[in-house]
């Protein structure tokens, strides 16, 4: 089966390597961009998807490179403590949950399709257009140089992201991704560590929020490398541009967080000594009904691009990958993408809506609804049973429930022991 492959984000490179696996080995990534660089900040894995990678056999890469994240703990605007939780291996997971900075995931995996389906595998600087299926056979169509390009394969996996343009080809009248209203300034600095060092911090609410976590371990000199993300509403401001690397002056939005240095967290100074900051607007896009179209099939981004809340993005294209994979290697092509998409649709819907309800963030909002001034005892305005309850939600949703996940039959196959041609 010959697969062709759009985009080489951390969608479309672990699409790669999970047909690898599954013993589909004629695989061909097609990329935009000429030059694939280590861009984006810090993002993090979540368990059920470093269970994908483990599989993958790159568990050992993902601990020498991220950072194993043990707890998140929810504070308010003045570092009052709201909620706090175990993460990884430390919440009851067989896996762990990295914290790591994007773009070195996302080499990490390109190196891997390099080794294992060698370096022609990945083709830079061809911009795809368009795609058409006729019968059992799909065209591409893109754009290399001055060339326009046509190829046939058995299937087309678009994982072009939220700009993808097979899925503006489908949906011409979609239009932009939709923003609600908040920016996120996005940066990596250098400090000493908080709390345990391996902590995931989030401060604030629904209007403005500031998140931290480090993405390497400590290096010598005792400082580590933190990524921040701070946001806040600026509904009325210009929210249309969705380049992840427009760089920004941070005079736009420090003050707006020039009160909030806490005993253990000095957040003022971290924006004061990040290098560049990135700024892009919270946008998703709204669920579809159908990721196919004869065979040509929508994933990751491409296919459900959700708010960066609750740390979902590229752990939801990871699972995609291998859930395609799993089909397609168990199954007839068009059976496969039905099952694919029947199995990952419905749980990406109800991730994206979630997301646009904040998240399992929801319970800063509460707090700062009930206490704006903050408060002696979380357990004065809210609950026990309400904060766990909105906490164990959001990991059913978003498929990692440490019982669920732990007791879930594997996605590994292999088109040779399953006998499908
Ligand atoms: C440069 C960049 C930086 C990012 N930084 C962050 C970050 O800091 N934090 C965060 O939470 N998320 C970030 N993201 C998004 C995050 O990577 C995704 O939400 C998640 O990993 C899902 O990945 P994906 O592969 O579906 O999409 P993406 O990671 O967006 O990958 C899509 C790929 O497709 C390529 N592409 C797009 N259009 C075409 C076309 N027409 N033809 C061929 N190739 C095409 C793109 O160049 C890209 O390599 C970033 C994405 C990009 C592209």
């Amino acid at each position: 089966m010959r697969v062709l492959i759009v985009g080489a984000g951390i969608g479309g490179a672990t699409a790669a390597l999970s047909l690898h696996a599954a013993g589909i080995t004629d695989v061909t990534l097609l990329e935009s961009v000429s030059e694939i660089r280590p861009l984006g900040v810090g993002i993090n894995v979540l368990p059920h998807a470093v269970r994908e990678l483990t599989e993958l056999g790159l568990g050992e890469q993902l601990a020498a490179t991220g950072v194993a994240t043990s707890d998140l703990t929810y504070v308010n605007r003045q570092g009052q403590k709201i909620w706090n939780e175990p993460r990884g291996i430390a919440a009851g997971y067989n896996y762990p949950q990295y914290s790591i900075h994007r773009g070195r995931l996302q080499m990490l995996l390109l190196d891997a399709v390099k080794e294992r389906l060698g370096a022609n595998a990945i083709r830079t600087g061809c911009r795809v257009l368009s795609s058409t299926t006729n019968g059992d056979v799909a065209e591409l169509t893109y754009q290399r140089g001055d060339e326009r390009i046509t190829e046939t394969a058995d299937l087309i996996i678009a994982a072009d992201g939220i700009k993808s343009a097979i899925r503006a080809e489908w949906f011409p009248d979609e239009g932009p991704p939709q923003w609600n209203g908040l920016i996120l300034w996005r940066a990596v600095s250098r400090a000493k560590p908080f709390l345990s060092g391996k902590s995931m911090v989030m401060a604030g609410d629904r209007e403005i929020r500031f998140v931290v976590y480090p993405i390497e371990d400590a290096a010598a000199d005792g400082t580590q490398l933190i990524n921040w993300v701070a946001e806040k509403d600026l509904s009325g401001a210009d929210g249309s541009n969705f380049d992840w690397n427009k760089a920004i002056d941070r005079s736009v939005f420090a003050p707006a967080f020039a009160e909030w240095n806490y005993e253990w967290l000095d957040i003022p100074a971290l924006i004061e000594s990040a290098e560049a900051v990135y700024e892009y607007p919270m946008v998703d896009r709204p669920p579809l009904e159908s990721w196919i179209r004869g065979r040509v099939v929508l994933l990751g981004d491409a296919a459900h691009p959700t708010y960066p809340v609750g740390s979902n993005g590229s752990s939801q294209a990871i699972i995609d990958t291998r859930v395609l994979a799993y089909a397609l290697a168990t199954m007839p092509v068009d059976q496969a993408l039905e099952f694919y998409q029947n199995e990952r649709l419905p749980k990406t819907r109800e991730l994206q809506k979630l997301n646009r309800a904040m998240g399992p963030e929801r319970v800063m909002q509460i707090a700062r609804e009930r206490a704006p001034e903050g408060f002696a005892d979380i357990h004065d305005v809210v609950s026990p049973a309400e904060l766990e309850e909105v906490a164990a939600n959001y990991k059913r949703v978003a498929g990692f429930d440490p019982s669920i996940l732990n007791s879930q039959p594997s996605w590994s196959a292999h088109i040779s022991t399953a006998g499908v041609s």
